[in-house]
């Protein structure tokens, strides 16, 4: 059996991850003389980018192991491209931790654009609220509701939006800022969005058309333009193969939102985390096999999944 395998040129690390390992890489190789590195979470989900890092000397800790240390003096910890709230900083200042903070510029400017309108609204004396389209836990979302004390709703889907309006939770008479994290789906933000609003303008009994000039509601751009560009280029990609293999761990965020866009153009789309995994009965002679993967998806591992396809058929 023959098959023909071609990799995503848009598939592989972006930007915020590849400055984090090569931060990292800087210190375990050079700077840090040999010293171990603490990485506060995974410095990106994929196990076998991890195992490489480790055989370098980096730690992977998590908060719980950080509230059991009492004194890090001398010891170096990077906060990794999603970002921490506020409250790490203190904590890790406090117990002498050396920080390289390796929060991505794009992260930065979320955190901070959050903080800015959390000020607009209490200064404003409206009785904002802010909401956040994102993954309830994922280590971004709490770096990103850290900016404002908690003071934000997090919600993951549309279910999760009519739940909090129909409990109150999101009050749809006072005025919103809506924000997303980096790596969500842009569809999926934009029906959010629009859903909110209309509700909202229901609520105040207005067409939406009239209700826009309110100023009652503001949604904010804040996905990751590599992420945005990727889906599209990524929907091309699974179009065009007979089969695509989804390469990234299961825990990643940003693998499960582009794997679920494969499958939702290609359902013989397949999610494995390492080459292991395939299956020869996925391929028929003469397929065209599309290789692609997330975000934390290192190349050599995506060029390692398509050589043991070849090999395979
Ligand atoms: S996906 Fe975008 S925002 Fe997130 S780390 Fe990568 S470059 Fe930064």
């Amino acid at each position: 059996m023959g098959v023909h395998v071609d990799i995503d040129s848009n598939s592989g690390f972006c930007a915020g991850v590849i400055k984090a390992i090569k931060n990292a890489e800087s210190f375990l190789d050079t700077d840090g003389h040999g010293e171990k590195l603490y990485s506060l979470g995974a410095i990106v989900h994929n196990e076998s980018e991890l195992a490489r890092l480790e055989q370098k000397g980096l730690v992977t800790i998590d908060k719980d192991d950080l509230s059991e240390i009492t004194d890090a003096s001398g010891k170096t910890l990077l906060i990794r491209a999603h970002g921490e709230p506020p409250q790490t900083y203190r904590t890790a200042g406090a117990l002498g931790f050396k920080v390289i903070d390796c929060t991505c510029p794009v992260v930065l400017k979320l955190q901070k654009d959050i903080r800015d309108a959390y000020a607009r609204q209490k200064e404003s004396g409206r009785d904002g609220q802010i909401i956040i389209f994102g993954k309830i836990g994922h280590a971004e979302v709490l770096g990103l509701v850290g900016q404002v004390g908690e003071d934000a709703v997090v919600i993951e889907n549309m279910r999760m939006l009519e739940e909090a309006t129909a409990s109150g939770q999101i009050d749809l008479r006072r005025p919103v800022e809506v924000f997303s994290q980096t790596t969500k789906s842009p569809a999926e933000y934009a029906s959010i969005c629009s859903r909110l609003e209309e509700m909202m303008a229901h609520e105040n009994e207005l067409s939406v058309e009239r209700f826009k000039g309110r100023g009652l509601f503001t949604a904010h751009n804040t996905i990751c333009s590599q992420v945005a560009n990727r889906h599209s280029k990524l929907s091309r990609f699974a179009s065009e193969h007979d089969v695509i293999v989804f390469v990234s761990d299961k825990a990643s965020s940003n693998g499960k939102v582009l794997c679920d866009l494969c499958k939702s153009v290609n359902i013989r789309t397949y999610h494995i985390a390492k080459a292991e995994e395939i299956k020869k009965e996925w391929f028929r002679n003469d397929d065209k096999v599309g290789v692609c993967g997330a975000t934390s998806t290192p190349k050599w591992l995506l060029e390692k999944v398509a050589e043991e396809i070849e090999n395979f058929c």
